[in-house]
């Protein structure tokens, strides 16, 4: 019983030490790094800005008989303008 508790006294801070540098270890770096995806439908480009919207939430505009996707009113009266 007394080895016991010797040895327990021993190892307690060992296995403390060794918990810290594991959880030390495991910092979360990947979870900022991928960008939240709509979690289903495609995405369009934004023609005017460059930025990928949902197909779903885009701003629809027709030109030419294509529909072209924006990622706000902004950019289609911008495209629109150009056009
Ligand atoms: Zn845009």
């Amino acid at each position: 019983m007394a080895a016991y508790l010797l040895l327990r006294s021993l190892l307690a801070p060992i296995v403390q030490a060794v918990v810290a540098v594991l959880t030390a270890s495991q910092t979360p770096r990947q979870e900022a790094a991928q960008a939240p995806l709509p979690h289903s439908g495609e995405l369009k480009k934004d023609p005017v800005c460059g930025t990928f919207v949902a197909a779903e939430l885009a701003v629809q505009g027709k030109f030419k008989g294509e529909i072209v996707h924006f990622c706000s009113a902004k950019c289609r009266d911008e495209y629109a303008r150009r056009t």
